[in-house]
C-alpha cells in the first residue's frame, strides 16, 4: 500500500506532517500565502504570466546517494492547474512529494514555490501552503464536523459548507442520521472508501491550500465515487494547483497536464491524447494497466491501450 509504504520505509513522520500540513497558520509576510489565505481570484493577472505553484528544475535525490531515484526532474504546476504523475511503481512519483513536502532536499537542482527557491523557505512556509491527500485517509472517531475541521477548528458554516459542496459530501451529509453532527465510526466503517477519502479533501480544502498534493486511491473507489472524485478534481484546480500521483485512466484525461516519470527522469509530458500519440512508454504504460481503465457507467471496460 503506497502510502504506508512511504512510511514503512523510514518516514515515520509522513502523517504527522501530513496533518501538520494542514494545521492552521497564523498570518504571515511574504513566502508561500499563509494557509487561510483567501484563494487567488481567477480575476488576477492571466495565469500564463503568474509564476508556477510549483515548478522542479533539474532536480536530483536518492535516498542513499550511490542509488539516484530522480536524475535530473523538471516540471512545473501552474497556478490552478491538474498535474498529474504517472510512472511504473518505484519510478519515484512518492519521492517527489517527500521533497515537495520538504521531508527531503535535493541533492541538486531547486524546486520553486511560486517563484522562489525552497532554499530561501523555512520548511514551515512551504507547507502553509500546501495540503497532502495520501491512501490512508485519516478518518478519526467523532462527528463528520469535527472530522472536517480538526486542522481548522474555527472554520465559519460557509467555509465548511463551501469544502462539504466542493468535496462532493452533501449527499453523506443528507445521508447520516444528524449530518455534520454524525459520529463516524472509529475506523470511518459508515463511509466507504470513497467517501473517506472525500472527507480528507474537505479537511485539505478547508486550509485553502495553494497546492495540493493528492495520491489517488488505488482501490475501493465504485463508479459513482470515482467519477465524483473525478469532478471534485476539476473544481479543486479551479481553487488551487494541484499534483495528482494518477492510477486511473479518467484522471489523467481530465489533467491539464501528465508528466510520465521513468528512470529518474520526466521522459515525456502533455495531454493525454498528446502522450498516446506520441510516447512509446506512455502508451505501454497504458497497456500494462498502470492507470486503469474507468468504470464510470457507459465507459465499459476496454483497455485504454485502445482510445
Ligand atoms: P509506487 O508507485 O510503487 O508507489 P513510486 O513511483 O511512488 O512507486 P517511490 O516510492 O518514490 O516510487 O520510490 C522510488 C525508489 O526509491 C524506489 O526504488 C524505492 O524503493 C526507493 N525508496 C522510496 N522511499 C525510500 C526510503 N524512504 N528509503 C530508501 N529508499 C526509498
Amino acid at each position: 500500500f503506497r502510502a504506508v509504504g512511504l512510511v514503512q520505509r523510514g518516514m515515520g513522520a509522513y502523517q504527522r506532517v501530513d496533518e501538520a500540513l494542514r494545521l492552521p497558520v497564523e498570518p504571515t509576510a511574504p513566502q508561500i500565502p499563509a494557509g487561510r489565505a483567501p484563494a487567488p481570484k481567477p480575476t488576477g493577472p492571466p495565469v500564463t504570466r503568474e509564476q508556477p505553484a510549483l515548478a522542479l528544475r533539474d532536480v536530483h535525490f536518492g535516498y542513499d546517494p550511490e542509488r539516484p531515484v530522480l536524475r535530473g526532474v523538471s516540471f512545473a504546476v501552474p497556478q490552478r492547474r491538474q498535474v498529474a504523475l504517472v510512472g511504473r511503481s518505484g519510478a519515484g512519483k512518492s519521492t517527489v512529494f517527500a521533497l515537495v513536502a520538504r521531508f527531503y532536499e535535493p541533492a541538486a537542482g531547486t524546486l520553486l514555490f511560486e517563484g522562489r527557491p525552497a532554499t530561501e523557505l523555512t520548511r514551515d512556509a512551504c507547507r502553509r501552503g500546501i495540503a497532502v491527500v495520501d491512501q490512508n485517509t485519516h478518518v478519526v472517531h467523532g462527528t463528520l464536523r469535527d472530522n472536517i475541521t480538526y486542522a481548522v477548528p474555527d472554520a465559519t458554516e460557509a467555509e465548511i459548507r463551501r469544502v462539504v459542496e466542493l468535496a462532493r459530501l452533501e449527499e453523506v451529509v443528507g445521508r447520516l442520521p444528524g449530518g455534520l453532527a454524525a459520529v463516524i465510526g472509529e475506523r470511518g466503517s459508515n463511509l466507504s472508501g470513497g467517501e473517506r477519502q472525500r472527507v480528507a479533501l474537505a479537511r485539505a480544502l478547508l486550509a485553502r491550500p495553494s497546492l495540493l498534493l493528492l495520491d489517488e486511491p488505488t482501490s475501493h473507489l465504485d463508479a459513482i465515487n470515482e467519477s465524483a472524485l473525478t469532478t471534485v478534481m476539476k473544481d479543486v484546480a479551479q481553487e488551487c494547483a494541484l499534483l495528482v500521483i494518477a492510477h486511473r485512466l479518467s484522471t489523467v484525461q481530465h489533467a491539464d497536464h501528465i508528466v510520465v516519470l521513468h528512470e529518474g527522469r520526466a521522459a515525456a509530458g502533455g495531454s493525454h491524447e498528446e502522450l498516446l500519440a506520441g510516447s512509446a512508454l506512455y502508451r505501454e504504460l497504458a497497456a500494462s494497466q498502470m492507470l486503469r481503465p474507468g468504470r464510470e457507467p457507459g465507459s465499459g471496460d476496454r483497455g485504454w491501450a485502445d482510445a
